[in-house]
């Protein structure tokens, strides 16, 4: 069948689409109906039916490939390699079950993790899946008060952590952080189980503090039964960041998840059993739930969990373990790309990657030069997707198992089965025409696997994803984008104030939320500049409260090392503003809106537009005055 009327029998009939792809999971329980949209725009998959990810994932492979590879763990920073089979990757999980269970964590409680890439991370996260206990994973290079915020919202019953990470060489403790951001958040967790790699010291406070080591002993044997979970069961929780300070709970079913990445993993990622996954992306973000965790178990392929960077020791890290394990499909991120881009073209070439059969990209713009220079050195099709935290996976791209469609340079490809894709009009939303720009759009309800709500904010998820469109309940992912004459979706931008910093989304609100936290700083605005390498930088204008003490240019960039720390402790170093600006005022309108649009215009040396609302134009002088000064 081709894309097109494979993807129009998904949108007209729905029902009978999902029902046939819902085959490719194993259901305890039949469900009694495909699909509930009685209640728009929340919606509800395979109702009735009983699953299990950690089954479909893990034990339903037992039967036939037990001793096979499951978890290949490799990190390049400590020297570990280690593989799991489908039965120890099944021991393993059910001792960390044990674990949980024992601490009374219990189907719906919430257990937050904040860990490095290490396979204790995805024993835990299918340790919750199986005993139906909710993950929500921090990613391990955010600091304590994102962790903070998060603990908050998730009011987890127990935390999953290690004493550190190591990132290029560097170990960077992750105890102290967890301690602080425990300390700073209402709810406080009863239980918080310690993985020791032995990297960094940590300070143990009885009671509360757990050692993994110790109890997995004590559990080592432990059988723990799969909990059969109605298909809407909540799976996780991932934050995401917003146009708010605070973060959102995107919130994941069980059936319906299952279901989209068994079918992704299908058609799309064209994965078979045995084969070898290798995702370089993390658990902390969506990427690494769908395509290190779930999707490549689920559809039997041994998982790659690596730790480390794609240039040590040497920029053919990445080639290599794709010979060594015989990688048939590999996913990782422009910015990896564009970082070996800087390196020897030699690398590519000095491994034999004749294994793989593509290379995915997403999670951030695909840029030509880039998609060019990795598609010719590795002579395999590059295939980008466009897709979000909220939808769990791709929105956008080309399905080579349903149609061999050529890719085009620059285009993330075309509407996926079961994503009703619009372009519209930002005012009247209205459809817009081929090469006309609009905000992609899609026509509830969402396919299985996208978000079913805002963690504990049905209203939220209303407001904040489908209301931003006059007169009509439509989902907005937030992005500008246009259609060519063929049918093929280029990617333009955010419409809102999200920034994407080498793949890392990040909301400005939450950076300048940070920066005003400093005691000199009076106010602050933060804008995403382009940036060659990562995609988008965040640069920073602040007002100070006095900027006397701060005339000298000395003080002031001290001054502006001192800002840049205030974000590293608070939010982590990918948040970290590449440069802060002083300004005694900022552009806004006369009602008070700062003109983010406008500055980050002359940060990029573009014409700022429309400045008919501006309240004081010296304010952009000012701007202007810094980036050249
Ligand atoms: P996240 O939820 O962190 O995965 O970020 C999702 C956002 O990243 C999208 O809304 C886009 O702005 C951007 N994005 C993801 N994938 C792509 C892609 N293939 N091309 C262009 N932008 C992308």
């Amino acid at each position: 069948m081709d894309l097109q009327s494979f993807h129009r029998e998904s949108i007209e009939d729905r029902e009978g689409f999902w029902a046939e792809q819902a085959n490719l999971i194993h259901w305890h329980k039949p469900f009694e109906r495909v699909l509930d949209y009685s209640n728009p725009p929340f919606t509800r998959w395979f109702v009735g039916g009983e699953t299990n990810l950690c089954y479909n994932a893990i034990d339903r492979h037992l039967a036939s490939q037990a001793d096979k590879p499951a978890l290949i763990y490799v990190s390049t920073e400590t020297g570990e390699e280690r593989t799991y089979s489908f039965a120890q990757l099944h021991q393993e999980v059910m001792s960390m079950a044990a674990i949980m269970l024992e601490q009374g964590v219990g189907r719906g409680d919430r257990v937050l993790l904040y860990m490095p890439m290490i396979p204790e991370a995805v024993f835990a996260m299918y340790a919750c899946a199986r005993i139906g206990a909710i993950h929500s994973v921090v990613f391990g290079g955010f600091a304590s008060h994102s962790l903070a915020s998060r603990i908050d919202d998730a009011t987890p019953r127990m935390i999953v952590s290690a004493d550190a990470g190591s990132r290029a060489g560097k170990v960077v403790p992750y105890k102290h952080l967890l301690d602080e951001a425990i300390e700073l958040a209402g709810n406080k967790p009863q239980k918080v189980l310690m993985v020791d790699r032995g990297l960094a010291p940590m300070r143990r406070i009885h009671g509360r503090d757990l050692d993994y080591a110790q109890l997995r002993d004590r559990h080592r044997q432990a059988q723990v039964p799969v909990t059969w979970l109605e298909s809407n069961e909540i799976s996780y929780t991932l934050y995401t960041s917003g146009t708010t300070g605070k973060p959102k709970g995107v919130q994941r079913d069980v059936g319906g998840y299952a279901v989209a990445l068994a079918a992704s993993m299908k058609h799309i990622y064209c994965g078979n059993p045995g084969e070898t996954y290798f995702s370089s992306s993390d658990i902390g973000w969506v990427v690494g739930h769908s395509y290190i965790v779930y999707g490549p178990l689920l559809a039997g392929m041994a998982t790659i969990v690596y730790e480390g960077t794609p240039v040590r020791p040497d920029a053919g890290i990445l080639w290599k373990l794709v010979e060594q394990y015989k990688v048939t499909v590999m996913f990782s991120a422009p910015t990896a790309i564009r970082v070996l881009k800087k390196q020897d073209p030699a690398y590519l070439s000095a491994h034999d990657t004749s294994s793989l059969r593509a290379l995915f990209l997403a999670g951030e713009p695909l840029d030509e030069p880039t998609a060019r220079w990795i598609s010719e050195g590795l002579g395999r099709p590059i295939i980008d997707n466009y897709w979000q935290t909220e939808t769990g996976w791709p929105i956008l791209t080309v399905a080579h198992g349903v149609e061999k469609t050529p890719t085009r340079l620059g285009s993330p490809g075309m509407p996926m089965y079961g994503y009703d894709v619009r372009l519209l009009h930002e005012q009247t939303g209205e459809e817009v025409g081929a090469n006309e720009k609009g905000v992609v759009a899609i026509v509830p309800p969402l396919p299985p696997g996208c978000m079913q709500t805002v963690w504990g904010d049905d209203k939220r998820f209303v407001d904040t994803y489908f209301s931003s469109i006059p007169g009509r309940m439509v989902y907005s992912t937030f992005d500008w984008g246009v259609r060519d004459d063929d049918g093929y979706y280029f990617i333009l931008g955010r419409t809102d104030d999200v920034i994407n910093v080498a793949g890392h989304r990040l909301g400005t609100r939450e950076i300048e939320e940070s920066i005003s936290s400093h005691a000199a700083v009076a106010e602050c605005a933060v804008v995403g500049v382009a940036d060659q390498l990562k995609g988008q930088v965040a640069v920073a204008f602040a007002v100070l409260k006095d900027p006397a003490p701060y005339e000298a240019s000395q003080t002031r960039l001290a001054l502006e090392g001192e800002v840049m720390k205030v974000v590293d402790q608070q939010l982590g170093a990918i948040a970290r503003p590449a440069r802060v600006h002083f300004v005694t005022l900022l552009p806004k309108t006369r009602s008070g809106k700062v003109l983010r649009r406008a500055i980050q215009a002359l940060c990029e040396r573009r014409d700022p537009g429309d400045l008919t609302t501006i309240e004081d134009p010296s304010a952009l002088e000012q701007v202007r005055a810094a980036l050249a000064g």
